[in-house]
């Protein structure tokens, strides 16, 4: 049976579904998911990430968070953990920049907390050299120091959709059209977590809650606010965001998402207001929400770029002057990317970021 047929089913059976179980079903189904089946990045794939972009990335990352141990009194025992590491790429980098750090590398269990069988492989594979431990779910991090990256990660949990209706909300639902799938709403009610956006949205207005992140982001902060650490969330999105921004992306191209369900990657913008109170909430710093390319800039990309040029020329080096590009321009990623990050609150940000 075709995701689609089971997708089918499963509506015929129980009802319309919310943006959210669509999306699990999509991107995480154990036999047809997006993710569980396949690599799905890169020029041959479907999107292209940061890391894969240039080593750059990965590298500054790792430094700042390095930084970030050393100023707390580089403890000899921490996680360097790592949520949903795609090909490994970006911990690759971050690992061999930070081999130079005295001390960092010995200290560090890697930790990856990863949902595909699929790319656990890969990931396996790039990191065979630094004894990865693979977790299922956030829950399971020791309580120990913890330093963490997240890079697309956020963007692919699953969101629901609401659609503000005079003082009330109906929930944007996928149900069936014979055999196809097709946008329809909910009926009228009252939504508690959404009772503040009744003061910023009109009739007719929707808005997206992703309630997943929530339980993530608070264990992650209470193990840095507990026991040190600092975490950094990089991500498509904005603070306090409104509207429709649920998306497919198949071969570099939007696409319908309910066109092609589980062969096309479905994310929505980030929402980083709701993580940033959920990180006080749990007792725990955060910095103020920056512009990637605005991070990678005062960390230095662009003294690492020139070291990089020295030896290349030709189409190396037009790459690499690409890759600095894309990472950093404001009409690239460098102003669509934000990057938060999470610290105990007696200490400073990492480097890059301000309280
Ligand atoms: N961070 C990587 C890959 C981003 S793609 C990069 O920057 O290149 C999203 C990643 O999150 C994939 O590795 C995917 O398998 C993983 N993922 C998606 N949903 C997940 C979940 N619920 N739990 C753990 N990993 C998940």
């Amino acid at each position: 049976m075709s995701l689609k047929d089971h997708l089918l089913a499963r509506i015929a059976q129980d009802g319309p579904m919310s943006v959210a179980d669509y999306m699990t079903e999509c991107l995480l189904h154990p036999t047809h998911g997006y993710y569980t089946t396949r690599d799905p990045l890169g020029a041959q794939g479907d999107f292209i990430t940061a890391p894969e972009i240039s080593q750059m990335f990965g590298e500054l990352i790792g430094l700042s968070l390095a930084q970030s141990w050393l100023d707390q009194g580089h403890p000899e025992r921490f996680v360097l953990a790592e949520l949903g590491p795609g090909r490994g790429t970006l911990m690759a980098d971050m690992l061999r920049a930070t081999a130079r750090v005295p001390g960092f590398l010995d200290a560090a269990e890697v930790v990856l907390v990863e949902a595909s069988p699929t790319l656990r492989d890969i990931q396996a594979e790039t990191l065979k050299d630094h004894n990865p431990r693979w977790i299922d779910s956030v829950a399971d991090l020791p309580d120990a120091p913890l330093f963490l990256v997240a890079n697309e990660f956020f963007d692919v949990l699953p969101i629901r959709q609401f659609l503000r209706d005079g003082d009330g909300w109906r929930e944007r639902l996928i149900g069936l059209d014979g055999d196809a799938l097709t946008w329809g709403l909910g009926p009228l009610g009252e939504q508690v977590a959404l009772k503040d956006r009744l003061d910023d949205t009109r009739d007719g207005d929707l808005v997206e809650l992703c309630t997943a992140a929530i339980p993530i982001i608070t264990v992650i902060a209470g193990r840095i606010g507990t026991h040190g650490g600092a975490g950094l969330i990089v991500d498509y999105g904005d603070w306090h965001s409104q509207g429709d921004t649920f998306q497919a992306l198949q071969a570099h191209e939007r696409t319908d998402p309910l066109a092609l369900p589980g062969q096309a990657d479905l994310t929505a913008h980030v929402d980083f207001e709701p993580l940033a109170l959920a990180t006080r909430a749990a007792g725990c710093a955060h910095s103020r929400l920056t512009p990637q390319g605005v991070f990678l800039e005062r960390l230095g990309i662009t003294t690492r770029a020139q070291i990089l040029a020295e030896p290349l020329g030709g189409s190396e080096l037009e790459a690499l002057t690409a890759a600095h590009h894309r990472l950093t321009h404001p009409e690239e990623m460098g102003n669509l990317f934000k990057v938060l990050a999470l610290y105990p609150t007696p200490s400073s940000p990492p480097p890059g970021l301000e309280p």
